[in-house]
């Protein structure tokens, strides 16, 4: 299978007429500046020169950031083009761009063919218009549903994000934009918990006690729930949680801009290695004996996640049930599925 690369281009703030409640994007992005053609070749370039077997990659330019397609025309046809130019020197496959589902209409979205885009993410973050509302998205869920349905029609792969842990936002309401959103047929998803960012209003709601993010077990299991729904319809789940940077990072780090929230270096991993924990602890109590000892067959791709962030499963394990973990790797198994064998019984063990 051939290895994917992306190469981000961060857009900050750019056009984007709105101030979400969350949003900071000079933070999230690390960047201040104005995005040129010079400086997106750059950035192309350098991550073209850190990748080493093309021949054995698919590679694509992504505009993250903002939102893209609220940014002056012009602006978008100068990074369009360059990320175009790479293409037609069959350096790079495809392009992708995120926006705000209010700024999608036919004229857009010519222009976006024209340039080969081939995905569109629409940052959604609920289904719930009482929540938009409340945290300043400026659009409502009819947009999301009319973007979508124009953005498949006119053959671009739909992306949506969506987070969690907004302002009186609660596990149903998550559950219900999920639900929401499998209608609308996306190609992938992001899930990202909300963190309080320095400089934000959510900042100043939390300080003033008016916003309490949630916490980071709560909110790795509402993110095992979705996960979950959206595997079950075959939606990609391309990310859960920020991506770490410099600035998105341990909130106890100096240069940390995040000031409290389900934050964790490797959210991702807490979210499926829970997912796999479930998995192994409704298997074993589904049996008539006193497991003691139980043996997981995955593919090698799934043995860190089967084990838990610093063995966190393996420990829950022999600590809430008495059990041993013993992992096993299969490449023949195929990614996402196990053969799960109790070796040991308390019976067993007796003897
Ligand atoms: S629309 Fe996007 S870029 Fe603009 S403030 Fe909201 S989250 Fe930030």
């Amino acid at each position: 299978m051939k290895k994917q690369y992306i190469i981000p281009i961060f857009v900050p703030h750019l056009g984007c007429p709105n101030d979400c409640i969350f949003c900071n994007q000079k933070s999230i992005s690390g960047q201040t500046e104005n995005m040129t053609k010079e400086k997106a070749k750059k950035i192309i370039e350098e991550h073209l020169k850190g990748i080493q077997t093309k021949e054995n990659a698919t590679i694509e330019i992504a505009f993250y950031g903002g939102s893209f397609t609220a940014i002056e025309p012009e602006k978008q046809e100068e990074l369009l083009q360059v990320a175009y130019d790479y293409i037609k020197e069959g350096k790079i496959e495809s392009i992708r761009i995120s926006t705000r589902p209010d700024c999608i209409n036919k004229e857009i979205l010519k222009r976006l063919k024209k340039y080969k885009v081939k995905t569109i993410e629409l940052g959604v973050q609920s289904a719930n218009d009482y929540i938009l509302n409340r945290a300043g998205r400026g659009h409502n869920f009819n947009d999301v549903k009319k973007a979508s349905k124009m953005i498949r029609w006119n053959g671009f792969q739909l992306g949506h994000q969506m987070m969690v842990g907004l302002p009186e936002s609660t596990r149903i309401d998550e559950i219900n934009t999920a639900k929401a959103l499998i209608k609308l047929k996306p190609k992938m998803v992001r899930i990202y918990p909300v963190l309080v960012v320095k400089g934000t209003k959510l900042e100043k709601e939390y300080e003033e006690g008016k916003y309490q993010p949630l916490p980071l077990v709560q909110a790795v299991e509402v993110c095992k729930q979705l996960v979950r729904m959206f595997a079950d319809k075959k939606i990609d789940v391309i990310r859960i949680g920020l991506q770490n940077t410099d600035e998105i990072t341990d909130p106890k780090g100096e240069k940390s801009e995040v000031v409290a929230g389900p934050y964790h270096p490797a959210f991702r991993q807490l979210v499926e290695a829970g997912m796999w924990y479930d998995v192994i602890v409704e298997k074993i109590k589904k049996l008539n004996v006193k497991v003691k000892e139980v043996e997981v067959t995955v593919n090698p791709i799934d043995a860190n996640n089967v084990i838990g962030h610093k063995k966190e499963n393996v420990i829950k394990l022999k600590d809430t049930y008495d059990v041993d973990l013993i992992l096993k790797q299969d490449e023949e198994i195929k990614q996402g599925k196990s053969k799960i064998e109790i070796t040991k019984t308390y019976q067993d063990f007796l003897d």
